[in-house]
Order: structure tokens, then sequence, then C-alpha cells
């Protein structure tokens, strides 16, 4: 730890330093982690900006070499440019997910159109192109690994994506479209932050909080403390404020005033309003697609995922939904009647299905969220997350203490190989914030690469919005909020156990319908049995979570799965609504989607998931015709937890298979062939539909 200690101190100097100039060089902070205690915001322009030079001169450097293409000169040369804006790009984005302040908002905007027409400087350069194209036709003789033809394939296709085979008018007119697009998803998110942190349900009178649980009002009295409204309460929409009022507020009138500003955020043709521009970037989309050759956006995405084709998305959704919407009726039906018991007189909204879930749920397995949370402490479920890597895989986790991050709520750790060698540094950061954006997500501030021999260890960062710890309790997860630590922790194994040779194919980079195995497989080990006995401990006692609790957890594990089902299979079938579109025109979004939910048959009480003017996933997150994916991986994800659960869940040969054909490999093969040779056979569908419930 002496080294930690070491690196922290302040460089002499560093406040005249030039601005930008901590980028320009490796970080020389433990294990290459970026000193956040010596980035300023003035840093980053300036080394954006030689970013780019730097790598528009490499690129015209490999375009321009004399010397014939080869694979060293023009491929593993391209894999190896870029590495200055990489390392400024990956601490700006990372920052601008979940650290975020008007500077930064206003930086992202100035830069989006500048690295839109950087990167289409790359791949629109005709010469580069003609290098790659050369190898690309013809490998004999070249003796390339699978990695290596698998890199050569990738570029190859990025530059015909990008309309390398476009004549100049079209290329100058997919420049546009490029620019325009990436201004308009990043302002989709930007709308979509202003629109989550500007609402507030302030509740002035104790009555009103009938129903709710003591952490819950603690947590709101806390939130109304921080934004200057002492003596009160604030409710925001921020899941982890307002879907506990959902759940257990008695005052059906204000669940609704809850609920409908969480579900017409963007909708509420103001200043942050997103219709006009899901119009535009559906119509830009289009245009693109069919200037490339394909017919539809969706087709143009698809051809590089698993699932290939729309209609491949389509039979897979479409079946799951044969199973899911009868299921969601006959759960609409008995929140009904608990409603007409108690004499409602009602019929049921969307803002009461969980208020009425909940009743439901304690009615039948008497099981209460809130008896539940004090044995999942957050600290307590990391560390059981790391024991599970640790039975898997063998990995130890050292927290580091002193080194550079930036919040204080950040948490870093090295992660050790079994053999005690360094693997990875692992970053958590798992409170919401003014700051951060919602949901949560996995990224790095470096990718694994081996570079001139040299294996190149990742800094991998899990960031969530998870129920903060308050003044009387530490934070005390929802089994929710359990599932997706797991969840993304799997991303993060899938980036820290990385092994190949190079950036472009390490870790996480492979096709959205295959990320989701790693982080969803790992969401079948958070209630085992076997695992939340290791883990799941009171947090005030220290009992290890009872028998009885266990078997009222895994006999309620399907309990709900209509509507869960149902929510997200709407809300993927709206994303293949508006990107399988092979004509441009006026949406008239509300129509659209209304029109989309009814043609499937979606009940009144159940919205999609995400409603299409908060959609973020497909109109600013990267997830355009791919919300799909994470059913799609669940084919795969169901299946290869079977092969733990035949053999017991730390079964070291079956673990060995995984990491070894799986989490190791990154996108250096083609995916279903990876899976095939860790599973021995392509993934059994049924073993979806058995853990929805939905067949014996
Ligand atoms: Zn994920």
């Amino acid at each position: 730890m002496t080294l930690v200690a070491c690196n922290n101190q302040q460089r002499p100097g560093r406040a005249s330093a030039e601005p930008g100039s901590i980028f320009m060089v490796e970080f020389d902070a433990p294990f290459g982690m970026p000193p956040f205690d010596q980035i300023r915001f003035e840093d980053y322009k300036p080394a954006f900006l030689a970013g780019i030079e730097q790598e528009d001169q490499e690129i015209e450097a490999i375009a321009n070499n004399p010397e014939p293409p080869t694979f060293e000169n023009t491929v593993v040369a391209m894999d190896n440019s870029g590495q200055l804006l990489a390392r400024v790009s990956r601490v700006f984005y990372g920052l601008r997910g979940a650290e975020t302040n008007d500077s930064i908002q206003a930086l992202a905007r100035e830069l989006s159109p500048l690295l839109s027409e950087h990167s289409d400087n790359i791949y629109l350069n005709e010469a580069l192109f003609n290098r790659v194209k050369t190898l690309h036709d013809d490998t004999t003789g070249m003796q390339l690994t699978t990695e290596q033809y698998r890199l050569l394939d990738i570029y190859y296709k990025r530059f015909v994506r990008s309309g390398s085979m476009l004549d100049e008018a079209r290329k100058e007119r997919l420049r546009e479209i490029n620019k325009e697009l990436s201004g308009l998803t990043l302002q989709f998110g930007n709308n979509l932050l202003s629109e989550t942190n500007d609402y507030k349900l302030v509740i002035n009178n104790e009555e009103d909080l009938a129903g709710l649980p003591e952490g819950v009002i603690a947590a709101a009295a806390e939130t109304a403390r921080n934004q200057g409204e002492e003596g009160k309460w604030v409710f925001g929409l921020q899941k982890p404020s307002w879907l506990p009022f959902l759940q257990y507020s008695e005052k059906r009138d204000l669940r609704e005033q809850l609920y409908k500003a969480m579900y017409t955020r963007g909708d509420n043709d103001n200043d942050n309003d997103n219709k006009e521009i899901i119009n535009n970037i559906v119509n830009l989309r289009v245009e693109k697609a069919q200037m490339l050759g394909y017919n539809s956006h969706a087709d143009f995405i698809l051809e590089e995922n698993m699932a290939k084709t729309p209609a491949n998305v389509y039979d897979l959704l479409n079946e799951v939904w044969a199973y899911a919407l009868p299921q969601a009726k006959k759960e609409a039906a008995a929140l009904q009647a608990l409603v007409d018991t108690e004499g409602g007189n009602f019929k049921l909204a969307s803002w009461d299905w969980w208020y009425y879930t909940e009743k439901l749920r304690q009615e039948k397995y008497a099981l209460n969220e809130e008896e539940l949370k004090p044995y999942f402490k957050m600290e307590n479920v990391r560390e059981g997350v790391f024991e599970v890597a640790n039975r898997l895989f063998g990995l130890s986790f050292r927290k580091l203490e002193n080194v550079p991050v930036y919040h204080p709520e950040v948490e870093a750790y090295e992660v050790l190989d079994a053999d005690g060698s360094h693997l990875a540094v692992f970053y958590s950061d798992y409170f919401p914030r003014q700051g951060k954006n919602a949901g949560a997500w996995m990224s790095s501030f470096r990718t694994q690469v081996t570079r001139d021999g040299e294996n190149i260890r990742p800094l991998i960062y899990n960031v969530g919005n998870f129920t903060r710890p308050t003044d009387t309790a530490p934070s005390l997860l929802t089994l929710d909020e359990v599932e997706t630590l797991f969840h993304e922790f799997g991303h993060a194994l899938h980036g820290m156990l990385s092994n190949v040779t190079y950036a472009g194919l390490a870790g996480t980079s492979v096709s959205r319908d295959f990320v989701e195995l790693p982080s969803q497989v790992l969401e079948h080990w958070a209630f085992h049995p076997e695992v939340l006995k290791l883990y799941a401990h009171h947090y005030e006692t220290g009992e290890v979570i009872p028998d009885e609790l266990i078997e009222k957890i895994n006999a309620a594990s399907t309990f709900n799965m209509g509507f869960a089902t149902t929510e997200f299979v709407a809300a993927a079938l709206l994303d293949m609504e508006y990107h399988t579109r092979t004509q441009t025109g006026t949406i008239d979004v509300r129509g659209f989607e209304e029109q989309a939910m009814k043609k499937i048959g979606l009940i009144d009480e159940i919205i999609p998931r995400y409603r299409s003017t908060y959609f973020s996933h497909i109109f600013s997150g990267g997830y355009s015709a791919g919300y799909y994916a994470y059913l799609w991986a669940e084919v795969l994800d169901a299946d290869a937890f079977q092969a733990f659960a035949d053999k017991g869940v730390f079964d070291q040969e079956t673990a060995r298979l995984f990491r070894d054909n799986v989490l190791s490999k990154g996108n250096s093969d083609d995916p279903m062939e990876l899976y095939k040779r860790f599973r021995g056979a392509e993934p059994n569908p049924v073993y979806l539909l058995k853990n929805r419930g939905f067949v014996e």
C-alpha cells in the first residue's frame, strides 16, 4: 500500500500546469487510475482537441504509408491509435454519466459534433479503407489467427457500414446525418435528466405519508432537508424514490400524481419535450439505413447482432408475449379482486399496480420487502458478489484506501486473480445523486489490451442508483436492487477477466444481444439459497437469513412475472416499431405509441417499461433496435445457469469453461461459437420460459 500513499501526493506545480497536460501521458497514479484529485475541468477540452489531432495524424500516417498494407501496419496500427483521445474520453464520459454538472453538459454538447466528424474522418478515409479492403479481400498467405481475422473483419465492416462504398455526395450527406444524430441523442438525454431532476412531490402533511415504511419516510425527509424543504417530505422521479411510494402509499391521488409525472417525462410540451427529437432521430435513421442499402434501421443494426434480422427478433418477442400477456391479465384480475374486496369501487389503473401487487405478495407469500431489507445491507451484498467471484474464479478483492476517486461515495478495489496476480481495479458508486443519470451501468476508465507483449489490465466501474443510507440506517437494498448489483457486477467480470490481444475486441465490446449474458447469468446467483447464506446477514444482529425467508423469496420469484415480462416486451416491441420503419415522415409520437400498443393488445393497467419520450436506451443510449437484447441474452443466461444448476452453483469445471470460453474472450470470436464451446450446444429457450414460470 506504500505505492498508493506515495502516488497520491499532489504533484508540485500542478496548479500552473498546461491545461490538458495531465491526459497527455499514461496516468502515474497506482495501476494507472485516473488522478481525479488533479484533473480540472479546464483540462478536458484541450486534451480532447489534442487527442483528435493526434489520432488524425496517426490515421494519416497509416493511410499514406508507402509500404503495402499488412495486418500489422494497418489493422494493428489502427487498434493502437487514439490512445490520448480514449484516455480523456473515458474519464470525461464516465463523469458525464455519474457526476455531471452544467459545465460538463455544455462541453459534451460542444464536443459531440467534433467527435462525430472525427469518427467520419477515419471511417470515410478512402486511402485507409482501400488498405483495409485489400487485406480483407484476400487473406490467403496472411496466416491470421481467429482473433486477428475477427479484428480485420470488424474494421472492414465498420468502414462499409460507415459509408465507405458511397459516392462523395452521399458521404457528405452521411456526415451531416451523423453529426445531427449525435446532437439529437445527446439532447434527448439532457432533456430527460432535466425532467427527472426538475420534478418533486412535496408532502407537507404527515397524513399523506400513510402506508409508507419508516425508511422511506426518513429518506424523503432527508431529501427535503437537502433541498431546503426542512420539516417536509420530498419524493422525486429517481426510482428509489418513486417506486416505494407507489408500492406503499395509501394515497391513491398522490400515487397517480407521482406516477404520471414519471411517465410523462419528455412529453410535457415544454423546453424539455422529446417528441420532436424522436421524430428527427427516427427519420434520420431511416434515411441513413437506406442510403447504406438496408430496408430499415433495424436491418442495419441487427446484421451485426446474434439476432441478424428483425424477423428473428419479432419471433422471440412474440413467442414470449404469447405467454406473458395472458399471465398479466390473470394478475390484473387478481389485483382488481383485491380492490373490490376492499370496497375500492374503481377500476385498477397503472398507478395502482405496484400498491396492490405489494399487498397481494404479502397475502400470498407473507413476504414483505421491508422485512427482507435488513438482510441486504449494500456492503454485505457487495461482499456477497465478491464471494461469488471468489468461489467461481478464485478472485479476491482488496479495498484501496486513499486513491483518487471522483466522488467521496466511490469505493475502489484491487482485484487479484486466483494466483495472486493483479487482475483489475473495480470501482463501485451505488447511490443516487443530483448529477447522476438514472439507472445502473458498467463501464471502464481503461480496457484490457496486450500491447508490446504487456498485458495491460483494465479499470472497471459499476454505477447504480440504490437506496441511500439515512441518518438512522445503512443502505438496505430491495430485492430488485440486489439483482441489479449482481447484474452490473456480471458486466464488470466480463471487463475484468478480459484476456485478448487487441483493444477493439476487449471485454464488453461484443454485440448487444451477447453482452447481457455475463450480467444476467450472475443474477441467478443472487438469490440462490447456498449463496444467500454466504452474504445475507442481518445488519444489526448479524443473523444469517433464515431458511423460512429464503423459501419465501424463491416461492415468490415468479410472482408478478406476467407484468414484468409484459412491460418489458411492450417496450422492446415499441423499439422495433420505430426502427423497422421503411419510410420517412412525421410521426405523432403519442398516437404512434398508442397504435403500437393497441396492436399487441397491451392492457390499460400496464404501460410499457419505457414510454417513447424517456426511452433513453433507444434514443440516447445505443440500444436502438436493441432493447430486445435483454430477452435474447436471457435465452442464453437461463441455459447457461442450467449448467451450474445441474452440477453445482460453484462447480469449478463449469466455471472454468465459462471463464475460458466466454468471460475472457471479449469479441475475439463469433459469440455463438464461444457459447457452444462453453456449453457444448446451442441454448435451449425452454429454460427462459421455465425461469419466468410460464411453463413447468
Ligand atoms: Zn446490463
